[in-house]
């Protein structure tokens, strides 16, 4: 027998042998009948961070692309729904080796689709200027993160529906093969039926008008084109896309007072993730078009706390630590800005030697923090705070520190300027 039978069958008896012994696996596998429609949302994000915990695979084209852990759960799922249930259902005289290794080519060809759906989108943007940080399968699906917003509503359009089209292209392409295939490999016929319609579906979820959904960017897309208004087109879309996530709870609440209580909150789970991807796209999208042309001296907060370098670390925490709600101090020599001293660095010091240390002996010097000038655009900084995961970066100017440029002070900016326009 060859090692990748062995590494198939092996598991596949062990899988059984649970089976019969736990009822839990038994619920788990009627769960996971559900999985085939789980893995159908598909979202493309700008201005979010990546998902933690994630397992990078390997880079195509330039993009990273990584397996969030709750993916193993729903590959495990699917795999064994096809496996044990679907396969067996369809083609009762089919081997056990034989249910197992279609299933296995099913579940990864199915995987691999989604990573297309998503290539499909990315590979638009980068065509157009949009950069995109990663691609990211997890538990309901992929996700493309995307550097920026689209600046017309032409990129827009084509971003959107390039994953749609990828999937019906797929489709279609499964769908022949099972159409040819059918009269000589009833394998690769049912294999091809699973993913001819999968993929449809697939297409067919993800065009339902409403963000964060690829359906809520083509209407947007549209809207905005239309009215040349960005925000209000936003606006709309992300609002439909609120409305879907609750429809979806109240179906899954429906389902599970009817008895059906797993598919119920499995609906449940999907309309609270598309009710929240929602409201920040929607966020997301609002600061992006505030921050728009706006440089780093207008939303940067001036009146923030520096220290002396020459200040003891008990004089710090006595008389700054307590009294700011910062993470990170500018240490200044005159006005001249020579490092930061964080929270983080004072903790390695004993309470004892607080006396005795100066803040000039635990902090980061200048030449190893980033700094900005007032002049750069606000939006470039952010996202580049963004991605190194700094709260507050310092501006400077010749060499002089002029003010602080923080995510809650952008956050002020953002309120402020928001009501001004309502
Ligand atoms: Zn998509």
């Amino acid at each position: 027998m060859p090692l990748y039978v062995l590494i198939i069958v092996m598991p596949a008896t062990i899988v059984n042998i649970m089976l019969e012994k736990l009822e839990i696996i038994k619920f788990w596998l009627r769960a996971s009948l559900l999985a085939r429609f789980l893995q159908l949302i598909d979202v493309t994000q700008s201005g979010v961070a990546s998902m933690k915990g994630s397992w990078r695979v390997g880079r195509i084209c330039g993009i990273v692309i990584a397996i969030h852990y709750s993916w193993f759960v729903i590959f495990g799922g699917i795999l064994v729904t096809l496996a044990k249930m679907y396969f067996p259902n369809y083609h009762p005289d089919w081997s056990e080796t034989t249910y197992w290794l279609v299933g296995t080519a099913t579940a990864t060809l199915f995987f691999a689709s989604v990573l297309l759906h998503e290539l499909a989108h990315s590979l638009v943007a980068i065509r157009l200027g949009i950069p995109v940080r990663d691609i990211t399968l997890f538990i309901l699906g992929g996700v493309a993160n995307i550097r920026k917003e689209a600046d017309s509503p032409t990129t827009e359009l084509a971003v959107a529906a390039a994953g749609p089209a990828a999937s019906v292209g797929l489709a279609v392409l499964f769908g022949g093969t099972w159409y040819f295939s059918a009269g000589f490999s009833e394998q690769i016929a049912a294999l091809s039926f699973y993913l001819a319609t999968t993929n449809g579906m697939l297409a067919l979820f993800n065009v339902i008008p409403g963000l964060p959904l690829d359906g809520g960017r083509l209407l947007r897309a549209t809207l905005w084109r239309l009215s040349d208004d960005f925000r209000r087109a936003t606006r709309v879309a992300s609002t439909s896309g609120r409305v879907i996530g609750y429809l979806f709870i109240l179906t899954g609440v429906g389902a599970a007072l009817i008895g059906s209580w797993l598919n119920g909150i499995w609906l449940i789970v999907i309309g609270w993730f598309l009710q929240n991807a929602a409201e920040s796209s929607y966020q997301n999208s609002l600061a992006y078009s505030l921050l728009k042309d706006v440089s780093v001296k207008e939303v940067m907060t001036t009146d923030c706390p520096t220290v002396e370098e020459y200040l003891s670390v008990k004089e710090l925490v006595e008389s700054y630590v307590s009294k700011y709600n910062m993470v990170a101090f500018p240490v200044v020599h005159g006005r001249r800005l020579v490092g930061m001293v964080t929270l983080d660095s004072l903790r390695e010091v004993p309470q004892q030697d607080w006396e005795q240390t100066f803040v000039a002996e635990v902090m980061t010097g200048i030449e190893n923090i980033k700094t900005i000038h007032p002049s750069e655009r606000a939006d470039q900084a952010l996202e580049e705070m963004g991605e190194r995961e700094i709260s507050q970066v310092p501006v400077v100017d010749g060499g002089r520190i002029i003010g602080l440029l923080s995510r809650s002070g952008v956050l002020q900016f953002l309120k402020s300027k928001e009501r001004l326009s309502a």
